[in-house]
């Protein structure tokens, strides 16, 4: 068996039959995609079992920084860890990525949910994805539009059907320091450059979010819903506090960890798991927690923010079984 405790962020005991790593194009010939799963380092991912298959870990490390034009194309293995991707990329003075670090995970894995943070998306930096489809062993390249970036989704996360493992992500990036600071923590503050959006970031992510090396975690385990305005109106004549903001296609997002909170779901514990004290939107291992555990709590979870609010809240997370991935139903 293949232990799969490093390679999820949750540090769960569960295995693998076989394991793979990846660290270039070719160690991913002869591979049986019906029975392969892709992990990075397990940092968006609940593993509820024992999986009945091999596990491909993406250790593709390869990194080119080519000057095109007036920008910079960032050539990036998907193994590499995207945090310090974005360290050596924000001291070279190639900006853009900066609200993004901290982030737990791979540059393979970013794409797939299309990570975000502080109002920036990584879709909105990337020109290419390259991929290795394992059915046909052909190497595709996607481009941005192909990606379908959509909020906390994209085409690999949509169409599941087709095993791709992403081999390199081409990001653009430019010396401009032209940074997003609307939300709270940057927004009161002011920055000469984007090392010091970094290094705030940073600050403000380790006061609130958990470090999965000492507390298992997988970040925001839910999305944060996003709901009409009929809804919205309701919920705000009861709750006037209530942060709602407007979503990018019109209708309204709502904070998915205020709503745990306001729930009474914040700090709480059943069995060895719970919800991080500083953050509710974040479930945690408080050591040896089983799969079915964190599985029982975020279900708990759903349904009181469903009985107190009417709203209900999709895992953010993706989810594994015995014969791969599976829907949130399935569990
Ligand atoms: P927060 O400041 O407590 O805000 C709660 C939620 O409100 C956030 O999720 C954010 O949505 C939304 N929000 C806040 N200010 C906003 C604004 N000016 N415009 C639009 N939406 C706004 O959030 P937090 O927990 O400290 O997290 C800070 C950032 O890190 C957020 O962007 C969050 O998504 C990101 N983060 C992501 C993960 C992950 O696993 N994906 C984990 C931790 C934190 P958005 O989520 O849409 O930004």
């Amino acid at each position: 068996m293949f232990d799969l405790s490093p390679y999820n962020t949750f540090g769960l005991k569960v295995a693998a039959k076989e394991g793979r790593i990846i660290r270039k194009g070719s160690d991913l010939n002869n591979i049986d995609p019906a029975h392969s799963i892709i992990l990075g380092r397990g940092s968006d991912v609940l593993l509820t079992a024992d999986y009945d298959g091999m596990v491909l870990v993406n250790e593709i490390k390869s990194l080119r920084i080519i000057p095109d034009g007036d920008s910079f194309l960032v050539c990036a293995g998907g193994g590499n860890i995207l945090d310090e991707l974005i360290g050596r990329l924000v001291n070279a003075g190639l900006n853009g990525l900066e609200n993004l670090s901290a982030i737990p995970g791979t540059v393979g894995a970013a794409p797939i949910q299309n990570v975000g943070a502080y109002g920036v998306e990584i879709g909105d930096f990337i020109e290419e994805v390259h991929a290795r489809d394992l059915i046909s062993g052909k190497e595709l390249v996607f481009t941005r539009e192909q990606c379908e970036f959509g909020y906390r989704t994209s085409y690999f996360k949509t169409h599941k059907e087709r095993p791709l493992f992403i081999t390199e992500v081409v990001f653009r990036l430019d010396r401009d320091f032209a940074p997003h600071l609307e939300y709270k923590g940057l927004a009161d503050k002011e920055f000469q450059d984007a090392l010091a959006v970094r290094s705030c970031v940073i600050e403000l992510r380790r006061g609130k979010l958990p470090d999965p090396a000492v507390v298992g975690n997988a970040g925001s385990f839910f999305k944060n819903p996003v709901v009409d305005e009929k809804l919205v109106n309701l919920l705000r004549a009861e709750h006037p506090n209530m942060p709602v903001f407007t979503s990018d296609d019109g209708r309204y997002k709502l904070a998915a960890g205020w709503l745990i909170e306001k729930s009474g779901c914040r700090g709480i514990t059943h069995g060895n798991a719970g919800t991080w004290e500083h953050q509710a939107l974040v479930i945690v291992n408080r050591g040896h927690a089983k799969p079915h555990e964190i599985v029982a709590l975020a279900k708990y979870i759903q349904a009181e923010v469903a009985n107190t609010f009417g709203v209900s809240l999709e895992p953010e997370v993706r989810v594994f079984g015995r014969r791969g991935e599976i829907t949130w139903d399935q569990v």
